[in-house]
């Protein structure tokens, strides 16, 4: 059989097999190494790791396109100048991803747009990249999610914000909580205690909680399994989104009045310790 009958039965093949990866580079990558005398080993090593890397990108892509997040944006974007305060090797420490194999959760408390959403986006990303499952939602919508479940008398078990290993519920704080959606979020917050990863943004201390969560009771048990196997990270500072605006607007004070006070820091502020 002629090379080129041979070439086409591989390509076919390969269709087959959905290797498309390895159909478009084969004939670069033989040409490359019958120049360079290549052995066999090195020839089908070079072509698996192609496909592999592939395949790979799409199934991040993919990921990131249905985890729901709000955005794309990696640590690497985050400019830790801008919040002195912020920790920055405890907020890096997390992106070894430890806290996820250790079913533990990352709490990011602090006024609007000082980065808590971004910081969480880019944990996501990395772990999505290291293969694990993200999912994202807000309280609003996660409460809405729940509610339909438990009104179709759903368990709800096999849904994303169930199983992925890393789930970020943004947002608690900006929509009071009656009763029966503190149940709800309390049967979610103990699915998930100690056997996946949750990360919470919220605008609200731990203290406030109680006031924003309508069952005082409820809300202690909540932050009891979220807070055991925690890290906390409380942003004070000024908002991203107002960069610049400030200096040119006069709207320092617009921000102090936003943060000051409302936001006590977890070390001494909040009923349940940050470790
Ligand atoms: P929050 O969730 O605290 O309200 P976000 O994370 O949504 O704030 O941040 C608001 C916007 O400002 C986003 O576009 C985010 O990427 C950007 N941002 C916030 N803090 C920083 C920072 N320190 N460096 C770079 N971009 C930032
Ligand atoms: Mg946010």
């Amino acid at each position: 059989m002629s090379n080129t009958l041979v070439l086409d039965r591989i390509e076919s093949n390969l269709t087959r097999l959905r290797l498309p990866r390895i159909r478009d580079i084969l004939e670069r990558v033989l040409k490359s190494v019958e120049k360079k005398d290549t052995s066999y080993l090195i020839f089908l090593d070079e072509l698996l790791e192609e496909e592999v890397a592939q395949k790979e990108q799409r199934r991040v892509e993919t990921a990131i396109k249905i985890s729901g997040l709000p955005f794309i944006k990696s640590i690497d974007e985050f400019d830790f100048t801008f919040q002195p305060q912020l920790d920055r090797q405890k907020v890096m420490s997390l992106f070894d991803l430890t806290f996820i194999r250790h079913k533990g959760n990352v709490i990011f408390l602090g006024p609007p747009g000082v980065g808590k959403t971004h910081l969480a986006v880019s944990l996501a990303l990395k772990a999505c990249q290291a293969g694990m499952s993200i999912y994202s939602t807000n309280m609003e919508d996660l409460i809405k999610k729940l509610k339909q479940d438990h009104e179709a008398g759903r368990r709800g078990k096999g849904r994303s914000y169930y199983k992925s290993s890393l789930v970020i519920v943004d947002e608690v704080g900006y929509t009071p909580i009656s009763r029966e959606e503190c149940n709800l979020f309390f049967r979610f917050v103990a699915h998930r205690y100690e056997k996946a990863s949750t990360i919470i943004t919220s605008n609200k201390a731990f203290m406030d909680w109680t006031e924003l969560f309508q069952d005082p009771i409820i809300v202690t048990a909540i932050l009891d399994r979220l807070l055991h196997h925690s890290v906390v990270i409380n942003i004070k500072g000024n908002s991203y989104r107002l960069k610049g605006k400030m200096q040119v607007d006069g709207m320092d004070n617009l921000n102090n009045v936003q943060t000051s006070g409302s936001i006590p820091t977890t070390e001494n502020g909040s009923i349940l310790k940050d470790r």
